[in-house]
């Protein structure tokens, strides 16, 4: 007789399953520009992941390990974060306190026994900065980790022993995490590769300069000023298309310009760009950041996706309307309320934005 799954046995299976290429997401088409914003979410469902796992994983890799890293759970998570670096990750522990509905169990526990681990695990998601079953992007999640977590030691041994149950991991003095760290990022979910980031430079900018309309999120409006305002001289840069498109505006500034949802035609580029999907996988959440600053803006100029307007009005209207970049990108008080909600361009606003303003962008008059 078939057994009912329970949620947290699917939440488990998910690595396996995007292991067999399967995973949620990678089963849904890639989005374009316009039904960015609506489309649903698919593949919802996280990977339940204890945080000091999450740490085993960067330490096997310095330790020379690469696919296979000696242990099958660490192995599963591993191919499931590298197959989809979207995946959220939701990180679970055991505690006795009103955060029990998500205790995972002690199946993952490690040999050192239910206390060492338990208070491992809240080590970890103490040093994140997050809470028992919180989920983020896994490219998100390693992002953080490495920012927060540069060694091993207080966290899997301790300085003294103080008894037999909290010796602590064998490779805690090992070495293997701290050289997992040096290794980066890219040692646990590899880059996008730079042959195809090229190709996309030259295919892509080539769209910018042959497009009757130019598509563009609202927000990258304003990143084209930041980059106008902090150059003495206007070149293209391998990472984006934000030099083609003032470019564009410059030599035409009555080119419409159509305010579209989510990564545009500056992005294809870029490194944090994920063609098979069309999203955005830049750390620290950027891409809930971006949305929120697309909105701001659409909000400020009383405009809406899909909407259509020469370059020299769009612009005109910015500037009149937003006159730094506090008012976005600083959420207007310059206050970082949270890992997830950093600030570019500083509190008060960044000085390039101001130069593009006073010179609208060196479009012609
Ligand atoms: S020292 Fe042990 S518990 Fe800590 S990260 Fe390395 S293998 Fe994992
Ligand atoms: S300050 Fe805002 S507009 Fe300027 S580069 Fe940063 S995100 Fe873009
Ligand atoms: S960081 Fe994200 S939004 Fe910005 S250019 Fe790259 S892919 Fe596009």
């Amino acid at each position: 007789m078939n057994q009912p799954i329970t949620r947290r046995a699917f939440a488990r299976a998910g690595a396996v399953a995007a292991l067999a290429g399967a995973s949620l997401e990678a089963a849904s088409p890639a989005r374009s520009p316009q039904d960015g914003a609506g489309a649903a979410s698919a593949g919802a469902d996280a990977l339940e992941v204890r945080p000091y796992q999450l740490m085993c994983i960067v330490c096997r890799i310095g330790g020379g390990c690469t696919d296979d890293l000696g242990d099958p759970r660490l192995t599963a998570i591993l191919a499931a974060v590298r197959n989809d670096r979207k995946m959220p990750v939701r990180l679970c522990c055991n505690v006795d306190t009103v955060y029990r509905y998500q205790n995972p169990g002690h199946d993952d526990d490690t040999a050192e026994g239910e206390l060492f681990n338990a208070k491992r695990d809240l080590d970890v998601i103490q040093k994140l900065g997050l809470v028992p079953g919180d989920a983020r992007p896994a490219i998100d999640v390693f992002e953080r980790l490495l920012a927060k977590i540069p060694t091993a030691l207080g966290i899997c041994a301790y300085e003294t022993v103080t008894a037999e149950h909290w010796k602590g991991c064998p490779r805690a003095r090992s070495g293997n995490y701290e050289k997992g760290h040096a290794l980066g990022v890219g040692a646990i979910l590899p880059p996008r590769d730079q042959h195809e980031k090229a190709e996309y430079k030259t295919t892509s900018a080539a769209a910018v300069y042959q497009a009757d309309t130019l598509q563009i999120r609202p927000h990258h409006l304003m990143c084209m000023s930041c980059f106008y305002g902090a150059r003495e001289n206007l070149a293209p840069i391998q990472e984006d298309n934000l030099f083609e498109a003032i470019d564009v505006i410059q030599k035409n500034p009555q080119v419409p310009v159509m305010l579209v949802p989510g990564c545009c035609m500056i992005c294809p580029p870029c490194s944090r760009y994920d063609p098979a999907t069309n999203l955005c996988l830049g750390g620290r959440s950027m891409a809930l950041r971006d949305q929120k600053k697309d909105l701001d803006v659409l909000q400020k100029l009383g405009l809406k996706y899909g909407d259509v307007l020469p370059a020299r009005r769009l612009y005109e209207l910015l500037y009149e309307r937003i006159p730094s970049t506090r008012d976005v990108c600083a959420y207007g008080d310059g206050e970082v309320r949270a890992h997830e909600w950093s600030i570019c361009g500083g509190p008060e606003g960044h000085a390039a934005y101001s130069k593009a303003r006073a010179e609208k962008l060196g479009i012609p008059d």
